[in-house]
């Protein structure tokens, strides 16, 4: 499968018509071999039975004149019927010169069927027919099952992706109000804040941003919007807000993000992944050299023809690389589900499969440890003469409308309860990490951090009393004069103890990078007893800490939620997105924790561990069984009188195909 990007925006629709017609052939494909293994089993009965080595085995007798013509004839039908997937596969990987599984198991199917259907026209010899037929059933089931626990991962992710929050915010009687994206239709005027992603496709009415469009079109250059530009459904708006009136609709828009989601997860190979299918290729070129060395030898030491085929054919019977073929894939599609049922949502295979070189973990605060909802415990009015509480949180909440920071959020919660009519706000402009500003009846007006405040050199009065450990203060400045103070307090998520308790059992150190005061840093760090916090930093410097984390040998994980957060996340070896944060967040990041909890990065580490030994453990033991078997069916120990037969070769290749499969379905996820 092949998952490009297309290269224009334009294409998103066929894209999305694409996925639906991949599916449903997915969906035929698997029962197209459902029924070749159902009929191939019932055909295989009878050939069984009239094989003279189970017959032998089980002390029965069961033969009729012209019975050796009835297996022909049955193994004919199995031969094409049950065989046409991998003879096709064979055309296209050899017309491809990518000789992989199915070249080897057309191969060696076509090699033991003609072989035996000599042998029935008259070749001195002995038929391989119930070989042929269990060897074709034993690859249909197995085909079969790979196809459909793929599938079932990939439904399992579609219904994840689907719980991620996804609202808008829609102009309805003059007010931005909050909606499901699915209930957007065209005509509606949409606010969108720094760092969401765009709804549905439409036309800028106002404000200019930059918007990624790279999960549309792979260029990872922002670009730039205008009023009249138009927008793409499922860009991701840079650090300005803007206005748009939608064309398209949510939830067409919607459902092909969440499917462009699932699809971009799924496409992407881990390494393991790439080592098994370069395993499969070296072992298809091995089985196929040393089965024409084989029988080459052998008619040249001066056996017979008959032994050397059997010889031959039992080489690429053993050689085929089933086991290795289902070893990874179950893996991959038992771990996806699992992950996707407990909210995991995975982007970056490596990265996950990574999780277990991990040494150091960084915490963002505001939304990540703590639930970023705060509460407005205090309003401070400071100007001389002084404006009303009410005055003050109408200004500020009028700018935080425009804001996706869980402060905004908060202030403007706090003034919609108050019942405050508020102001329009032009040319707002989000200062990552350091507050808003904009123009409110054409004063600049800005609510900002402390640290914002001592650059912009305005002083605080000496009566205001500093906050005590715990609250976030933020000021509200306009045309340079400050107006007043606001105090913040944020609740630590109750499952945030545990989490970090339980990394710190794994052995990784936590750290808190927050662009918060020092005090409020110090309270939550030691209340949550981490190794160590950096407060006051700004979002470029967050960073710049991660890389220098990297650079004193650590393997980082960072852990985020906002717009100041996604460079972190992806300058990270493992980012991982909390999924109520924003967009951005979530786009930068290698793994989307959709419950929003924090034990479940313990989980997650744990769980990409497990995944990565039992990767590791199929591996050795789908391709240890063909290095061991290999040398054993050419006959190498012949003169000791051991020799592996077609038949016990058969056996042990499905033997570990089975060993392979529970293995796989063994792979459990442990809640911390
Ligand atoms: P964190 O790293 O904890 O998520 P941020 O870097 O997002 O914090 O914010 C750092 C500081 O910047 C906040 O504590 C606040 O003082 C200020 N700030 C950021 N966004 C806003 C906003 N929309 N309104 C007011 N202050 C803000
Ligand atoms: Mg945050």
């Amino acid at each position: 499968m092949n998952h490009q990007h297309h290269g224009s925006p334009h294409e998103q629709h066929q894209h999305q018509h694409g996925h639906h017609d991949h599916n449903a052939h997915h969906r035929m494909m698997i029962q197209d071999f459902k029924r070749r293994f159902y009929i191939t089993l019932v055909l295989s009965v009878p050939v069984l039975a009239l094989a003279p080595l189970i017959q032998n085995a089980l002390g029965y007798q069961l033969g009729f004149p012209g019975s050796q013509w009835l297996v022909f004839a049955l193994s004919s039908i199995i031969y094409v019927y049950g065989g046409w997937p991998f003879l096709k596969g064979l055309v296209t990987e050899v017309r491809a010169k990518t000789p992989g599984m199915m070249t080897l198991i057309g191969v060696a199917i076509s090699v033991a069927y003609f072989y035996s259907a000599a042998v029935s026209f008259g070749l001195q010899g002995t038929p391989f027919y119930w070989e042929l037929a269990t060897l074709i059933a034993i690859m249909l089931a197995g085909h079969w099952i790979e196809m459909a626990s793929v599938l079932g991962a990939s439904s399992a992710l579609e219904e994840l992706a689907q719980l991620m929050p996804a609202t808008a915010h829609k102009s309805v009687k003059g007010e931005w109000t909050d909606v499901s994206i699915e209930s957007i239709e065209p005509g509606d005027r949409l606010l969108i804040k720094a760092g969401e992603k765009i709804p549905a496709d439409g036309v800028v009415e106002s404000g200019s941003s930059y918007l990624d469009e790279s999960m549309l079109t792979g260029e990872s250059r922002p670009v730039g919007k205008e009023p009249g530009d138009k927008v793409v459904g499922g860009s991701v708006n840079g650090d300005s807000s803007l206005e748009m009136t939608v064309q398209g609709s949510g939830e067409d828009s919607y459902l092909s993000q969440v499917i462009r989601l699932v699809r971009d997860a799924q496409a992407v190979k881990s390494r393991t992944q790439a080592l098994s299918d370069k395993a499969a290729f070296w072992l298809t070129i091995l089985a196929l050299s040393v089965g024409t060395i084989t029988m080459v030898s052998w008619l040249v030491a001066g056996m017979d023809l008959q032994f050397s085929i059997a010889r031959m054919a039992t080489v690429m019977i053993i050689t085929c690389p089933h086991a290795l073929g289902l070893a990874i894939p179950l893996v991959v599609s038992v771990s996806t589900s699992a992950s996707a049922k407990n909210g995991l949502l995975i982007k970056n295979r490596t990265a996950f499969e990574n999780a277990r070189r991990i040494t150091t973990l960084v915490f963002d605060k505001t939304g990540t440890l703590t639930q970023g909802v705060f509460q407005v415990s205090a309003i401070h009015s400071l100007a001389d003469p002084g404006k009303t509480e009410e005055d003050i949180l109408t200004l500020a909440a009028s700018l935080e409308t425009y804001s996706e920071h869980p402060i905004g959020a908060s202030i403007l919660q706090e003034a919609r309860k108050r019942n405050l009519r508020l102001q329009d706000a032009q040319d707002t402009q989000i200062l990552k990490g350091k507050g808003i500003t904009g123009a409110i009846d054409g004063n600049t007006t800005g609510v900002f951090s402390p640290g914002h405040l001592e650059t912009l050199g305005i002083p605080l009065p000496e009566t205001l009393p500093a906050p005590d450990g715990g609250t976030t203060r933020v000021y509200l400045v306009q045309e340079h004069t400050l107006l007043g103070a606001i105090d913040l307090s944020d609740r630590i998520r109750p499952e945030s103890k545990s989490a970090i308790t339980s990394l710190q059992e794994q052995g990784i150190a936590c750290w808190m990078l927050t662009g918060d005061n020092e005090a409020t840093a110090r309270a939550v760090s030691d209340q949550l007893g981490m190794d160590g916090y950096f407060a006051q930093v700004l979002p470029d410097q967050k960073q710049d800490k991660i890389r220098s984390l990297q650079e004193s040998g650590e393997y980082v994980a960072m852990v985020g939620d906002g717009v100041n957060d996604s460079p972190a996340l992806a300058q990270a070896q493992v980012g991982i997105a909390i999924g109520s944060g924003t967009d951005v967040a979530a786009a930068s990041a290698d793994i989307v924790l959709v419950q929003s909890d924090p034990r479940d990065v313990a989980t997650l580490i744990r769980f990409g561990k497990a995944t990565h030994r039992k990767m590791i453990q199929n591996l050795i033991w789908a391709t240890g069984y063909n290095l061991l078997a290999i040398p054993l069916a050419a006959g190498v120990l012949f003169p000791l009188g051991i020799m592996l037969s077609p038949e016990v070769g058969a056996i042990l290749m499905s033997l570990s195909t089975v060993i392979v499969a529970i293995n796989a379905r063994l792979l459990r996820l442990k809640r911390t």
